[in-house]
Parts: C-alpha cells; sequence; structure tokens
C-alpha cells in the first residue's frame, strides 16, 4: 500500500525502493557549500534531504562541498551544524567533507587522461567562453585538445605541484564541442587555486569543478539519490556521464531536483546576503531581519513554524516567488500556540489612579497561556500608577474610539474598570499623566467585573515595571522581488524602516524574569517577541518576532 500525499519526489524514490534499486537502500545527503550561513531556502533543502529518509527509512549524510577554498571558513562549517540541529534533524556520525574525495578525484581523473577523456587546456577562461558557440552553433575545438596521454599527465601533475599560476591551464573534460546541451562541450574538471584549504591546507593546488566533484563523491558515499534544485536539471546528464565513470548496475546514484525557495521582500543569494554583512547594511549573518536560520532563530521564529510553512508550500518542478506573508502566518500560528502571555508597554504614558491608597500595592493573576492547558498563572502586581500606551488614550476621540477619553470607561485587563477623569499636559501641550478613578467593586473575579465596557487596554505597574529596549523589525526589502530588478542596485530596494529601535519599554516583572532568547513570548495586544543575545543584566532587549495582526501596506 502506497503512503498517500506523497510529492514528487517522494514518489520517485518510491518507485526505486519498491523496484530494489541499489540493494533498495536509500542514502540522501544535503551538500551545502561552507562558503555563508544557511538560509530559510536551505531549510527547505534541509526538510527534502532529511525528510525523505526518515520517511522511507533511510540515512541522510551532511556533506560539506568544500571544493573552493577562496569562499569557505570554518565559521561557516559550525554554523551550518548549529542551524540543521535547531530545525530539528541529525546526521549522526555521516558527516563528510568533499574535500576528504580530493585523492580519488585526483585519481580518477589521472585515470580519465589516461583513457583519453581528459586534457589539459593552456588557453585562459575567457578563450574558453569564447569558444563554447551557443545553444544553436557548435563550439569550436581547443587547439590542446589533442594532446597526447603523456602530456597531460606531466601538466596535470605539475598543476598540482603548483608550477603553474592560477588561471594558467585547467583540465578538460573530452567530450563533445557540439553537444546540444552546453554542459557537454568539454567542460573543466579541475582548475588551480593556490588558496590554503581549511581542512587541507595547502596540499592540493588543483580543485575540481563542482560537475565533476559532486556526482562522484554521491558515489563514494553510497548516496542512492542525489535530491537538489531545478537549475541542475541541465547539469543532470553531466551528472550521470561522470557517475557512469565508477557506478555500475548493482550502485549508481540518482539526480532529483526540486524548485527553489524565493521569498518575497527578501534576498536569497548567499553572495547578496554575504555583501550585506560585509558592508554593515546588517548586523550579521544572523541579524534578526536577515532571511538566514540564525536569523530567524535570533527574531524568534520556531522550528516548527519554518517547517509548517516548508510543508504548506509543498514541492514541485515549477520556480515560484513564495509569499512571506505565508510564513508570517506560519509563526503567528504557532506562536499563538506556544508563547507566554505577559503584559509590556511599548509607548508608554502614566496613569494615576486618584482613589487608589498610595503605597499600597496587591496583585492579580494572569493566565499563562490560555491556548495551552496546563500552563498556569503568574502574579501582576497592581497600584496607584501605572503605564498604558500612549495611543491608548484620545482626549478628543473620534466616534467608535473604545480606549480610554476624558470621561470614559476601559478595563484594565485583569483587574479594574477605570475611568478617565483629567489629563496634566506640559507647556507644549503633550499629555504628561492621565488621572483616572477606579471602581473597585470591578476587580475581575469580583461580581461587579460583570459590567460592560467596551475597551480592554493592557497595562503595568509604574513602580515595578522593568525599563527595556524593544528592536520592532520589519521586512528587509521594501520590493517584492528585489532579484527581479536586475536594472537596479538591490542596496537601494532595502526598506529604510526594517529597524526602529524603541527605548523605555515598560515589561511587566515575570515577562523580564522569564526571557531568554528563543523563549517565546506576546506581549499583550502587541506581538511577540524573544530575548535578544544582546541583552545583559538591566539592559534588557527585546525582538520583536513578528506583531499580532498583518498590517504590511505595499
Ligand atoms: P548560492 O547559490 O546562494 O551560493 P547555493 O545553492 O550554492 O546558494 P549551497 O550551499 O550549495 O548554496 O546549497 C546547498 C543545498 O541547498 C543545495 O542542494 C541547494 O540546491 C539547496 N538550496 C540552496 N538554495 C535553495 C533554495 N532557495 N531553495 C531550496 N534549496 C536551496
Ligand atoms: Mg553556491
Ligand atoms: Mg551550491
Amino acid at each position: 500500500q502506497e503512503p498517500k500525499g506523497l510529492n514528487f519526489v517522494e514518489q520517485l524514490v518510491l518507485e526505486d525502493l519498491q523496484a530494489g534499486k541499489n540493494g533498495g537502500r536509500l542514502n540522501t545527503r544535503f551538500p551545502p557549500e561552507p562558503n555563508g550561513y544557511l538560509h530559510i531556502g536551505h531549510a527547505k533543502a534541509i526538510c527534502m534531504d532529511f525528510g525523505i529518509a526518515e520517511k522511507f527509512g533511510g540515512t541522510c549524510n551532511l556533506r560539506f562541498d568544500d571544493t573552493n577554498p577562496v569562499k569557505e571558513d570554518v565559521e561557516y562549517v559550525d554554523s551550518i551544524r548549529e542551524d540543521i540541529h535547531w530545525l530539528g534533524f541529525d546526521w549522526g556520525d555521516r558527516e563528510y567533507y568533499a574535500s576528504d574525495y580530493f585523492p580519488q578525484l585526483y585519481d580518477l581523473a589521472i585515470r580519465m587522461i589516461k583513457e583519453g577523456k581528459a586534457y589539459v587546456d593552456d588557453q585562459t577562461s575567457e578563450q574558453i567562453a569564447a569558444q563554447k558557440g551557443t545553444p544553436t552553433q557548435p563550439g569550436t575545438e581547443s587547439p590542446y585538445r589533442n594532446r597526447s596521454v603523456e602530456e597531460n599527465l606531466d601538466l596535470f601533475q605539475r598543476m598540482n605541484a603548483g608550477e603553474f599560476e592560477e588561471g594558467a591551464r585547467v583540465l578538460r573534460a573530452k567530450i563533445d564541442m557540439a553537444s546540444s546541451n552546453m554542459h557537454f562541450r568539454d567542460p573543466i574538471m579541475y582548475r588551480i587555486i593556490k588558496t590554503p584549504h581549511h581542512r587541507t591546507g595547502t596540499t592540493w593546488k588543483v580543485y575540481p569543478m563542482y560537475d565533476f566533484a559532486h556526482g562522484q563523491s554521491d558515489y563514494f558515499e553510497g548516496v542512492t539519490h542525489s535530491i537538489c534544485t531545478l537549475e541542475f536539471v541541465p547539469h543532470r546528464p553531466l551528472y550521470e556521464y561522470f557517475v557512469k565513470e565508477l557506478a555500475d548496475e548493482s550502485y549508481c546514484p540518482r539526480q532529483i531536483e526540486f524548485n527553489r525557495l524565493n521569498l518575497t521582500y527578501t534576498v536569497m543569494s548567499k553572495r547578496k546576503l554575504l555583501q550585506l554583512v560585509k558592508e554593515g547594511l546588517v548586523a550579521g549573518w544572523d541579524d534578526p531581519r536577515m532571511p538566514t536560520i540564525s536569523g530567524l532563530r535570533r527574531r524568534g521564529f520556531t522550528p516548527r513554524a519554518v517547517r509548517n510553512f516548508i510543508d504548506a508550500i509543498g514541492y514541485t518542478k515549477y520556480e515560484a516567488l513564495n509569499s512571506i506573508s505565508l510564513l508570517e502566518h506560519a509563526v503567528r500560528d504557532d506562536l499563538n500556540k506556544v508563547a507566554t502571555r505577559g503584559m509590556a508597554v511599548i509607548n508608554p504614558v502614566k496613569v494615576i489612579i486618584t482613589n487608589y491608597p498610595e503605597g499600597q500595592v496587591e496583585t492579580v493573576e494572569m493566565e499563562n497561556n490560555p491556548e495551552e492547558e496546563g500552563s498556569g498563572t503568574h502574579q501582576m502586581p497592581f497600584s496607584r500608577e501605572i503605564y498604558i500606551e500612549r495611543d491608548d488614550f484620545m482626549e478628543n476621540p473620534p466616534k467608535k474610539f473604545f480606549r480610554l477619553a476624558p470621561d470614559g470607561e476601559v478595563r484594565l485587563k485583569g483587574a479594574y474598570i477605570i475611568k478617565c477623569t483629567g489629563v496634566k499636559k506640559d507647556s507644549d501641550g503633550n499629555i504628561e499623566e492621565i488621572y483616572c478613578t477606579y471602581d473597585p467593586d470591578t476587580r475581575s473575579g469580583l461580581p461587579g467585573s460583570a459590567r460592560k465596557v467596551k475597551g480592554t487596554l493592557h497595562w503595568v505597574s509604574a513602580e515595578h515595571a522593568i525599563d527595556a529596549t524593544a528592536r520592532i523589525y520589519d521586512r528587509l526589502f521594501n520590493v517584492e522581488n528585489p532579484a527581479a530588478e536586475t536594472e537596479r542596485d538591490f542596496r537601494e530596494m532595502l526598506n529604510p524602516d526594517s529597524l526602529k529601535v524603541v527605548e523605555h519599554i515598560k515589561v511587566e516583572p515575570y515577562l523580564a524574569e522569564i526571557a531568554k532568547p528563543g523563549f517565546p513570548l506576546q506581549f499583550q495586544r502587541i506581538g511577540y517577541f524573544t530575548l535578544d543575545q544582546d541583552s545583559k543584566p538591566g539592559e534588557l532587549i527585546f525582538n520583536r518576532t513578528i506583531a499580532l495582526k498583518d498590517s504590511w501596506k505595499a
């Protein structure tokens, strides 16, 4: 019986398993190049590679595709490990590096030279590109194409010994300069790089190209299904060509492609993300505005929300642009279930309850999370002076303003009904203090609390509230698809309001006490927040993960 609701990749894999291919084994791999931090696009690949292995009882390798020392670094290796774990996947001891295969890859290159399937080309990359031809026009054969095996062997070995400068020579596969598939027109297998490698140091001076390294690495590792994104479709015949040098009937890895994740109002290219980091346009790879996994984590997104979003968009064979609203919806949906509720006032104005005894403090009980049974309650202090949001008071309110106004009544959530009796203004006419009286019978739980008033406000006790800073984040770009605006520099499309820092917000003591990075909080009526890692004792900083409701106007 076939499981229902399989995506097309799962269907293809299931067919292979049922046909007993590769001895009925399933082994996938997630192959990041350690040249940047992972982003949410990678999360889609991770969910596929690890998810499909879990689903069908297979295994998934983590393979660092570290074939270009110029851009790679151990910092990236460490962050990649952390991010995959955060998403909830584990590769156990199946951690591999393409660089571990450099000796085997080199040996295979030597064998192909001996068999007349590869040659050293002395031309520059510009000359080689100029001879490529077009999809309708055959390319031109290199003048070095018919070198003797001996000369090719000698030159390739000397390339690796460091005798030639970078760019002076390359090793090319000798396939077909007239092929209708451009990737078959004598693709480059090896180039010279003199930058030391973060794992192999200066052992190698020649480094394999993606097309030569990837399929072979899959083969060496026993990978059965090499799942990647659609831009590799035209590379697939070359993948198969190189893999055939090693594979046979009993075991042959297979490449399958799905559509990339592209999100509105952000960019997904590592090159561009690196540029934002290098130029200080964001505060690092884990800036909460970044689409990186570390950025989403710091912002307060949960792994469950990210995975639910990826499940919702699914896997297809067609490129698409996914709306960031869908991701935000998944985040709200999950945080609503798990966030601990509390009160914080972002833009405070003081309210003095004139008929409440000076010096008296009582506590009111607040539910931690009405969505989660057994999440309990906490105590919140109430006293004569409180803060409410400045926006929750209007001196001359329009009709249907159900918050506080002169002579009007509102309920303070969890506490009493109060009535506004007056205000104090500074010399510029700004409201400094609001005066109210409270109705002692209306405390939540007392019979008088049944009295209906239209508005309910959040509040904190002025004396007890903890002073903190809020970082209010918005979308990083103000253009729906920055990558599509090829005429413009993507940096011009950054949203100048993507970060607003609000100092002196007032947070109820319980929230300040339980806050820690990644722990989800809901500031009632405001949004979801989590503590930022930059916080210090007495200097709390809260990241707004997302507002309670979507208020984005394009
Ligand atoms: P870039 O092109 O920005 O450098 P990349 O695709 O080269 O990114 P890798 O580290 O090579 O980055 O990617 C590792 C894996 O993640 C690959 O299998 C790749 O197909 C997949 N991947 C990368 N970006 C996306 C995306 N936006 N959606 C889905 N999968 C992706
Ligand atoms: Mg790349
Ligand atoms: Mg890549």
